[in-house]
């Protein structure tokens, strides 16, 4: 594992990068095949441009509140083609990266970190994004952002980090969807492996019907958790129809496109 310090002015110490991989449990098998550099804001920008993230401060997201009831495994595609449409309108909020994975490597920027109570969790969520680097994976940004700021979330927080998020654009603030039922550790790392191989629906069919089952059998099982998982899903009315689209016709596309605007729609709901 190497750690290089390219043209940052800001010292960080080796302590900070190994008090932070002492918090991990199965993302720690990334490490040793990674890189560390710490770049200035300058070559941050270079190596990770500025983007443009989903907007949930003003009124753009929230036609997701009141999405179209007339779904079926027929029309599905269409459906949500059409709201993805739309949705590309929010991209309007620009930030730039605090830190960055690319190619086995992570780009850290502490100029824009600011803290060490900051650091550890802008430095796990990049070992999630390497954790799920995978030929096989199917889902989009806005699934592996949320589920990244999740995962770092359940390793380290405290109220810098929160107030982070806060700032953060909507595809970031999704984490919450995913902490809402998933708040233990080792649910969620079930969830990011299957999103490492591309098969989570695969995953979730299976499961479906022996849960209940389960349930009435042995409490204990950690597999009781997922249930709290399937309420949203029962009632988000897209997300279960893109299920049945893939019990249909086994094409799990339609299926990754609803879970990422089930998550944004999640986001625009808790707005105050
Ligand atoms: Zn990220």
């Amino acid at each position: 594992m190497k750690i290089e310090n390219i043209d940052s002015k800001v010292v960080v110490r080796r302590e900070l990068f190994e008090k932070t991989f002492q918090r991990l449990t199965y993302l720690g098998s990334v490490v040793p095949k990674l890189s560390f550099y710490l770049v200035n804001e300058e070559t941050m920008d270079k190596i990770c441009p500025p983007r443009k993230g989903y907007d949930d401060e003003g009124e753009c997201l929230d036609s997701l509140k009141n999405l179209s009831e007339k779904v079926n495994s027929e029309n599905i595609d269409k459906v949500l083609g059409e709201i993805w449409e739309g949705l590309q309108r929010c991209k309007t909020k620009v930030y730039s990266a605090l830190a960055c994975y690319c190619n086995n490597s992570i780009y850290i920027c502490p100029e824009r970190i600011k803290s060490d109570r900051l650091f550890p969790f802008v430095l796990i969520h990049e070992l999630v994004h390497a954790y799920l680097d995978s030929k096989n994976k199917v889902h989009g940004e806005v699934i592996e952002e949320s589920i990244a700021n999740a995962v770092a979330l359940l390793h380290y927080r405290n109220s810098e980090v929160f107030e982070l998020i806060n700032g953060q654009t909507a595809e970031y603030k999704g984490c919450y969807f995913w902490l809402r039922s998933f708040h233990r550790n080792y649910l969620i790392s079930h969830i990011l492996d299957h999103l490492r191989r591309g098969d989570l629906v695969e995953f979730i069919d299976k499961y479906y019907y022996y849960l209940a089952y389960y349930l009435d059998l042995d409490i204990v099982r950690p597999w009781r958790y997922f249930w709290l998982w399937f309420y949203p899903f029962d009632f988000e009315k897209l997300l279960y129809t893109s299920y049945l689209h893939y019990r249909d016709k086994g094409n799990k596309q339609p299926f990754y496109k609803a879970l990422e605007i089930v998550i944004l729609k999640y986001v625009a709901e808790s707005k105050k």
